[in-house]
Order: structure tokens, then C-alpha cells, then sequence
């Protein structure tokens, strides 16, 4: 390289975007990061995909902010968000951080000291660092007082972990994505691996090559069907229709593994009784996909020396969400495909700490560790451990965190003021006019950013937050790899480092909380995190870290190695069985009907990531996505008179968007797909928030739109 352009200094770490979790090394060049190389990390071997190539110019990007902001006299909080980033100082004003943090932490308080602990509620990120997310809960629940603290996990993957926790006593993956290269067959249902997890999906390309047969299985044909062996195009909503006709041909052939069911689990008969009337010729007509197929897939599936299964968010987001994984977890159970090397289940994780987050507690029922806040022996430890009393019953998750937010004042339990770290459910949430408004209707919400995001322009107070190169921390992947993260770069002018900002508003609250020492006192907050989780991570020191990058768990000493592959003896419920749970078809909150005809499914691209406050900031990455745009199929671009390319409004009962057409051909007909990264045609102002009643995961996957030609994009 010429010497211009050698790097000043290279710093190894860890992807922030996906739950891929792809080690890399950021190379930095008069303080920016002007380029990237994989590593070879036990999840990518060298490997990255174009975001953790090309997608960290964000952080240089002239809209970080870089001073707290608070709120000018007299703007109201207009849910329409109709403000541009260039007019924001009709909006704000620039504060000193003593100013800021002093309003940010005296609102909370004030709040709560009136109207009592459970006024007040929290948004963590899986964005952010396992350290980050354990003290973030850990001020909701001592310093707030209350258990009104969730994250994203409740829109991605809530209901797979209901299910897992109830079915095998851990929420977490049995076996990691590279299995798949021991696996003879894997299921991929609900996921577009190629867009969501890449270089995951890589992994799977090669598992093809050398003779693996992929099933892929979802309404949209996706871009992994050039190397499945078979792909199911089944019809939106019927994933319990489909698996349980798999479950009625497992029980009809006798492909049970009789002697791992008799060792390994309860409830076979409840199981065997619930899918009589599955019969895949009873369920081809509802799932659309033939009973001969059906069989097919399921004997090879059954016989193979070695079956996966992996899913992503169509399983998960629907309002039978709980019971379409319940289905997978019988699935496997009964056939014998748990326990061993290119088998099992996983749910493959969306952000890169999601897995992390929610094990760090960031969610309303459990304390650190899944341990549940009303039971009463974890809820002693914790009083112990944290040294003052805990609120016992189980806080409210996101959705209805924003619906107690419009409750009328007479509520005892209306929610009056936020803390939002890292999170944007302006965008992320369904039904987002309704969300707005519920945002808008606190009394005080803080919100702490690295960008004006549409949830800052409703806060009272705004404070500047570091992005994930500017900083020390872990991560935890979806295979359970807890990854080191190390700073690139400072944060720019006066933004702060996130686990500075949250010590400073717990001190506000009267919290005397002070993390010092080694990389900027995060060693110290993972060391106290590592005592609540002494589980799993008791063998996993951060020295051990720094020098290793990646340890997976459980790991239980030192000299452990770690366990990428779990349940090989025994699942960690009560007796070390699964428990089975047969289930039974539950329709779509919203179907199809004569004035909304089609279904809207929403997700994410490759190039752009979750909201799009990052990656719409990156130059390349959205130079190759500019333009929102929702995906149909050629048929119904002719039927609606429209060339790709042209205007379209996509309409709900809920709200309406305008965006541009794109032709897709594996969108099946009378289904129309949608990203929701883009705030200019927001996907969110069309979806349902519908929730499953073991997960509360709205149902994202499935609402009746109505579409229609033109309109001003
Ligand atoms: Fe980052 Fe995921 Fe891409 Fe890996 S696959 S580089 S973790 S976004």
C-alpha cells in the first residue's frame, strides 16, 4: 500500500449489525475508519458481508450529534414528525452536559417521587453492549423501580424464546449456524439469510456445494432457493398448517425416535393427539403446498443422520408466533434431531446483541439470566445481590409500554416518562401513528442517540451517545459467542460514551454509582454482570476475553472451553426433558379482505439496517438503496396498470405510505413486502400491533393492505 494511504493504527473487534457476530478489524487513518477486514472469527472465517464492509462511514457523518440538546420553551411534540434534520435548532437548543443531564435525571425523578415507580418505563438496544444493556436494567429496576424495561428482542424473537424457555428451558440456540456444514439436511423457515444473516448464509451456500440438502421454507421465494433442494412457497399465516402436517406424517410413518422421546421428553401423546386432522392432504389445500411434498420433505428430514432447523422472524412475528416454534420444537424433539453435532434448533438472532441483551435482563419478566422476576428465590438473590428491594411483578413490554403512555391520567398505571437508549420505535413499532402519539403524550422522555432519530425529535431531552467503534464492550452473537469490542475511534466533540451517560443520570436518581478502572470501567460492569449470570459465563473472565476475542457458552470455569453445541444429555428444564405443546391453527389478527385484498409482509434488505439510522447514513450502502420501495410480483404490477419504478400508495385501516414499485417475482400474488427502514414511506404506519399472548410480538409479518396507483413520492 502506498505510505499515504497506510492506516495510522488497526483495532481488532466486532461487527455491530448483525447477530451474524463476524469478527473484523477496523483499520484508521487520521481518526476514521477507512477501511475494514474480516477476521477469522469462529462465525465468519474471514468472512464479511457488504455492511460490515462498507457501513461505517455513519459515524463520521455530519448529523451525529455532538452536543446534548434540550427542548425550546414552548414546541410542542408533534406525532407527525414533520421536522427536517437542518431545522432542528426550531426544535432544540444546545445544553452543557451538567444542564442536560441535570433536566434528563431531575424529570425521572420527579415523576417518580409524584406519581411513583411505575410512571416510568425504559427502552434499552440490542444495538448496544452487553454491559450496557445490564446497567441500563439494572437503573430501571433500582433506580426507577419498577421492571418497565424492554428492548427490540420483543419485536423480533419474544415468542421463539416463550416457546424455547417453556419447551427446553433456554431461549437460546442449541447449535451454532455452522453446523449446517455437519448437518445432511436444514430447514431455513421464516428467514432470508441472504439479506438478514449473509455471511450465515454463505455457510449455508457451501453446506449445499458439498451435498447438504437445504428445505427453504417461506411465502417469498428468496434467493437461497437457487440452492435449496426444495423450497416451500407456503401461503402467509399458515407455518402451524404446515408443521404440524410434518408433525402428522412424523407420527403416521412412525418416524418418531421412540427411545430419545421416552428419555427426553413428556407430553407425546398430547402431541400425537394434537395433530390428528393435520393430515398434509387435509392441510395442502390451507398451506398450498402439496401433501406429496410435504411427505417427502418430511421422511428426509426424519432419516437423516443429522437434521437443523433454523428460523428467523416469519416464524416469530405473528400472533401465533409461540405456536409456530412450539411446532419446530416437536418437530425436532420427536424425530431425535437434538443433542448432537448438525442438528437442533436455531432461531436466528437479528441484531448483534439481541441474544446479549435480553441474557443481561433487558426484558420486563427476568432478571439477569432469565431469571424470573416473580419467583421468589431469584428476586431474593437479586435483592442481595444489588443490594435494595425489587419490584416482584413482571413489567410491561414494548407495545404496551407506548399504549399505557395514552392512557387517561385516571390510569394508575399510565406510564409518564421514558428513558429510550439506543432504540427508535417511532419506527420500529407497529402501528406507528399510535406510537408517535403515545411517545409524544409523556410528560418527560430522554433519549440517548447518536442521531436526531424520529423517537429524539419527541424528547425533552437529547443526549449525544457514542457509536459501537468508539468503544469498549461485548457482544453476544447467535451462537452464543461472547465477543470482545474494542475502540476505534473517540467520539466526536462532546458525545459521551454510553455507560458514562447512564451512570450519570443513576447518580440524578440518587444511585451512587461509580464503574472505574480498566477500559473506561466496562471490565468492572462485565465483571458485576458475570456474578449475575455465574450460569453460563462464570468461566468467562474479561482477561480470558481480551486475549481470546470469542468465548461461546455456557462456559462454567476457566479451563472450560465453552459449549457451541448444547441439550447433548438433557434440556435445562426442571427434569431435563422438553416439554411438548401441541398447538392448533390460530388465524392472522387482520386477514385479506375485499377493502384491504392483500397481505402486507415487512422486513429487512440487505444494505440497510433496522431503522436505517446507520446504514441510510452510509455512503455506500445507501447509494445502493436510495429509494424506499415496496416488492410485488409481475402479475400484480400488470394487474395495477404499473411499471417498476413507478409511484404506488400502500394503504392500511391504520395509515397510508407512498413509495416506488419494484418488481419481484418470488412475492407471491396478492402479497406485497416492504422494508422499514425508510422514515419517508414508513412501513410501521401500515402494520398491526396485534400481539401473540405468550411473546407480545406484534404481528409484523402479516396485515391487510390495500394497493393502489400513484401518488407523490
Ligand atoms: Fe456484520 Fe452480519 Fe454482515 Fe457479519 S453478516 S459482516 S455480522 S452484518
Amino acid at each position: 500500500m502506498p505510505p499515504g494511504l497506510m492506516p495510522d493504527r488497526s483495532v481488532d473487534s466486532v461487527c455491530p449489525f448483525c447477530g451474524v457476530g463476524c469478527l473484523l478489524t477496523w483499520h484508521v487513518k487520521d481518526e476514521q475508519i477507512v477501511g475494514v477486514t474480516g477476521r477469522d472469527g469462529p462465525a465468519n472465517g474471514g468472512r464479511l458481508c457488504v455492511k460490515g464492509r462498507f457501513g461505517f462511514d455513519y459515524i463520521h457523518h455530519p448529523q451525529r450529534l455532538t452536543k446534548p440538546l434540550v427542548r425550546r420553551e414552548g414546541v410542542a411534540k408533534d406525532p407527525s414528525i414533520p421536522w427536517r434534520q437542518d431545522q432542528w435548532a426550531e426544535v432544540f437548543r444546545e445544553a452543557s452536559w451538567d444542564e442536560a443531564l441535570a433536566l434528563a435525571s431531575g424529570g425521572l425523578k420527579a415523576l417518580r417521587d409524584q406519581h411513583g415507580p411505575k410512571s416510568l418505563a425504559g427502552f434499552g438496544s440490542a444495538k448496544g453492549s452487553n454491559e450496557e444493556a445490564y446497567l441500563f436494567q439494572k437503573l430501571v429496576r433500582v433506580g426507577f423501580g419498577s421492571n418497565n424495561v424492554d428492548h427490540c428482542t420483543r419485536l423480533c424473537h419474544a415468542s421463539s424464546v416463550a416457546a424455547l424457555l417453556e419447551g427446553v428451558g433456554s431461549g437460546a440456540v442449541s447449535n451454532p449456524v455452522r453446523d449446517v456444514e455437519l448437518a445432511e439436511l436444514f430447514i431455513v423457515i421464516g428467514s432470508n439469510p441472504t439479506a438478514n444473516h449473509p455471511v450465515a448464509a454463505t455457510w449455508m451456500k457451501n453446506a449445499a456445494r458439498r451435498g447438504a440438502k437445504i428445505v427453504l421454507a417461506d411465502p417469498r421465494r428468496t434467493e437461497l432457493a437457487r440452492d435449496a433442494w426444495q423450497v416451500l412457497n407456503f401461503r402467509p399465516d399458515t407455518d402451524v398448517a404446515l408443521v404440524n402436517a410434518m408433525l402428522y406424517v412424523v407420527v403416521e410413518e412412525d418416524l418418531i425416535d421412540h427411545a430419545f422421546v421416552a428419555q427426553r421428553a413428556h407430553n407425546l401423546q398430547a402431541v400425537i393427539d394434537g395433530v390428528q386432522g393435520f393430515s398434509p392432504e387435509a392441510m395442502a389445500p390451507i398451506c398450498g403446498i402439496p401433501a406429496q411434498t410435504i411427505r417427502e420433505v418430511t421422511r428426509a428430514y426424519a432419516k437423516s443422520k443429522g437434521s437443523m432447523i433454523l428460523w428467523g422472524m416469519g416464524v416469530s412475528q405473528h400472533v401465533h408466533g409461540t405456536d409456530n416454534v412450539r411446532s419446530l420444537i416437536a418437530l425436532a424433539t420427536l424425530t431425535g434431531q437434538i443433542g448432537r453435532p448438525g442438528t437442533g434448533l436455531h432461531p436466528l438472532r437479528g441484531q448483534n446483541n439481541v441474544q446479549g441483551a435480553s441474557d443481561a435482563g433487558l426484558i420486563p419478566m427476568m432478571f439477569p439470566n432469565y431469571q424470573r422476576v416473580n419467583n421468589t428465590e431469584a428476586h431474593a438473590w437479586f435483592e442481595r445481590f444489588w443490594g435494595t428491594p425489587l419490584d416482584a411483578t413482571p413489567g410491561y413490554t414494548v407495545v404496551e409500554i407506548l399504549h399505557k403512555a395514552k392512557a387517561p391520567d385516571s390510569d394508575p398505571h399510565k406510564i409518564r416518562g421514558m428513558y429510550v437508549m439506543g432504540e427508535n420505535p417511532a419506527m420500529s413499532d407497529p402501528d406507528l401513528n399510535h406510537a408517535r402519539e403515545g411517545l409524544a403524550s409523556l410528560t418527560h422522555l430522554v433519549v440517548q442517540d447518536l442521531f436526531l432519530t424520529e423517537t429524539a425529535w419527541l424528547a425533552d431531552v437529547v443526549l449525544p451517545a457514542s457509536a459501537w467503534p468508539e468503544k469498549w464492550g461485548t457482544a453476544t452473537n447467535t451462537d452464543r459467542m461472547v465477543q470482545m469490542g474494542r475502540p476505534a475511534v473517540a467520539p466526536p466533540g462532546d458525545a459521551r460514551r454510553d455507560l458514562w451517560i447512564l451512570q450519570q443520570l443513576a447518580r440524578g436518581m440518587g444511585l451512587d454509582w461509580r464503574y472505574e478502572g480498566p477500559e473506561d470501567g466496562v471490565a468492572a460492569v462485565y465483571e458485576e454482570m458475570r456474578q449475575a449470570m455465574h450460569g453460563v459465563i462464570a468461566g468467562v473472565s474479561w482477561e480470558r476475553l481480551l486475549a481470546a476475542d470469542s468465548v461461546t457458552y455456557p462456559c462454567l470455569s476457566e479451563d472450560d472451553p465453552g459449549q457451541p453445541i448444547v441439550f447433548t444429555d438433557g434440556v435445562p428444564t426442571a427434569d431435563g426433558k422438553v416439554h411438548l405443546v401441541p398447538t392448533s391453527l390460530v388465524p392472522g389478527n387482520e386477514p385479506p379482505d375485499a377493502d384491504y385484498p392483500f397481505v402486507l409482509i415487512t422486513g429487512r434488505q440487505l444494505e440497510h439496517w433496522h431503522t436505517g439510522s446507520m446504514t441510510r447514513r452510509s455512503r455506500v450502502l445507501d447509494a445502493v438503496e436510495p429509494l424506499a420501495t415496496v416488492s410485488l410480483c409481475g402479475a400484480d404490477l400488470d394487474r395495477l396498470g404499473l411499471q417498476p419504478g413507478d409511484a404506488l400508495t400502500v394503504s392500511s385501516r391504520r395509515g397510508s405510505v407512498t413509495l416506488h414499485a419494484r418488481r419481484d417475482d418470488g412475492t407471491p400474488e396478492g402479497t406485497v413486502f416492504m422494508p422499514f427502514a425508510y422514515a419517508e414511506a414508513a412501513a410501521n404506519l401500515l402494520t398491526n400491533p396485534a400481539l401473540d399472548p405468550f411473546g407480545k410480538i406484534p404481528e409484523f409479518k402479516y396485515c391487510a393492505v390495500r394497493v393502489s396507483a400513484g401518488g407523490e413520492v
